[in-house]
């Protein structure tokens, strides 16, 4: 339900004498926590004071308990990893994971679910929210109160603020660009959480659904991954062929940078769609964003305009882009690009 305007005394103190406990879906890869996950950590202590926030993490095999270690130090706020060790949990598949995330939620009578806005919370968050008969909020970017939360509307171009006023838990996606934290690191031993299996006995046979695993494939580049990299080069149709977008590649690499690209861009085939920055691509939030021969549309504004500094080459001086940039560069990127790829050193 929207609302227009932040707070209503009589709902605010109805909802703070609750208690607020925590369900955080943790995503990990092998045996490492992923650094979004410590985001929605993040997102979960900034419900309440005295948040009692649990992790949940499924998987199988012994990965999954190394990421489990690291996941009971990422956070003195966090008092309890649940871990589900199971087959059905090899692979992200929406079904089984709902249900685990319905059960765990009903043992523990959490007010609040929250995971990360990527593939895996999309994925997942709906089915989990359907089986629980409740709605999720999506794409949170602020949390004013334990049911109040700003999420942006329209490309990004509006905010809106959204209280939850379900009796069920709070089911949250949020954005991890929106709660920024540290890298984890093998020191951040701040707290030990308690590490406990998640019984399945109840679980059923017949969880997996209507989806099946067929595989994985990721490309196998050196690059920092485009969703939490700290410099992001992003090319547009100006390129003109997937030959030309190696020169952004290069640039990228010189920068130890992710490459970034318009829909434009993907939809020519320059790059995979993987690639794609935007309202139906990725958002991002680096420190440095590059934007080469990209005009700046409301859908590409959307995934990057939260960006600390953006730099925009275009050669059109009324290219929208420079409307949110802090450098511009009106040029032809045919020269900009390689003179830039001649003066960097080599990394
Ligand atoms: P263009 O808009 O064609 O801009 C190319 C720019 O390059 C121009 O400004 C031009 O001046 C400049 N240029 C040309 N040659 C040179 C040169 N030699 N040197 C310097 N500058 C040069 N787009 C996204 O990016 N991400 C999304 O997620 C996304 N989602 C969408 C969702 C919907 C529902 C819709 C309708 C659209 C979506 N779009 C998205 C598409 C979006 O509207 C734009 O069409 C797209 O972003 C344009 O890409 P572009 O800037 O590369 O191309």
């Amino acid at each position: 339900r929207i609302i227009p305007s932040f707070t209503s005394q009589t709902f605010a103190s109805t909802f703070n004498s609750r208690s607020i406990s925590t369900l955080v879906l943790a995503e990990h890869e092998g045996s490492s926590l992923k650094i979004q996950s410590v985001s929605a950590v993040k997102a979960a202590k900034s419900l309440s004071k005295d948040n009692s926030i649990s992790l949940l993490l499924a998987g199988s095999g012994p990965g999954l308990h190394e990421a489990a270690a690291q996941a009971a130090s990422c956070d003195p706020s966090v008092s309890q990893v649940l871990v589900a060790d199971s087959d059905e949990f090899s692979h992200p598949l929406a079904e089984p994971w709902a249900k685990l995330v319905r059960l765990v939620q009903q043992k523990g009578g959490y007010s609040h679910v929250i995971t990360t806005s990527g593939s895996f919370g999309k994925n997942i968050m709906p089915r989990a929210a359907a089986l629980l008969d409740v709605s999720p909020i999506t794409d949170v970017t602020g949390i004013s109160e334990p049911h109040l939360f700003v999420r942006p509307i329209y490309a990004g171009n509006a905010l809106c603020t959204v209280r939850y006023t379900g009796v069920g838990p709070c089911l949250l996606t949020i954005r991890a660009t929106s709660f920024p934290v540290s890298p984890i690191t093998s020191d951040s031993k701040s707290n030990e959480a308690s590490i406990s299996q998640v019984d399945l006995s109840t679980f059923g046979e017949d969880s997996v659904g209507k989806s099946r695993y067929v595989k994985h494939t990721s490309q196998d580049i050196e690059r920092p991954d485009l969703g939490n990299a700290r410099v992001v080069i992003t090319g547009g149709r100006a390129l003109k062929s997937a030959e030309n977008f190696k020169m952004i590649e290069k640039l990228a690499e010189k920068l130890g940078a992710a490459v970034g690209a318009t829909r434009a861009a993907v939809d020519a085939g320059y790059v995979p769609n993987d690639l794609q920055v935007g309202q139906t691509g990725k958002i991002v939030a680096p420190e440095l964003y590059m934007a080469f021969g990209v005009s700046g549309a409301i859908q590409h504004l959307a995934g990057m305009r939260d960006s600390k500094y953006i730099v925009a080459v275009n050669k059109d001086a009324d290219a929208p882009i420079f409307q949110v940039a802090d450098y511009g560069l009106v040029g032809d990127i045919f020269d900009v690009i390689p003179e830039l790829l001649e003066k960097l050193p080599e990394k």
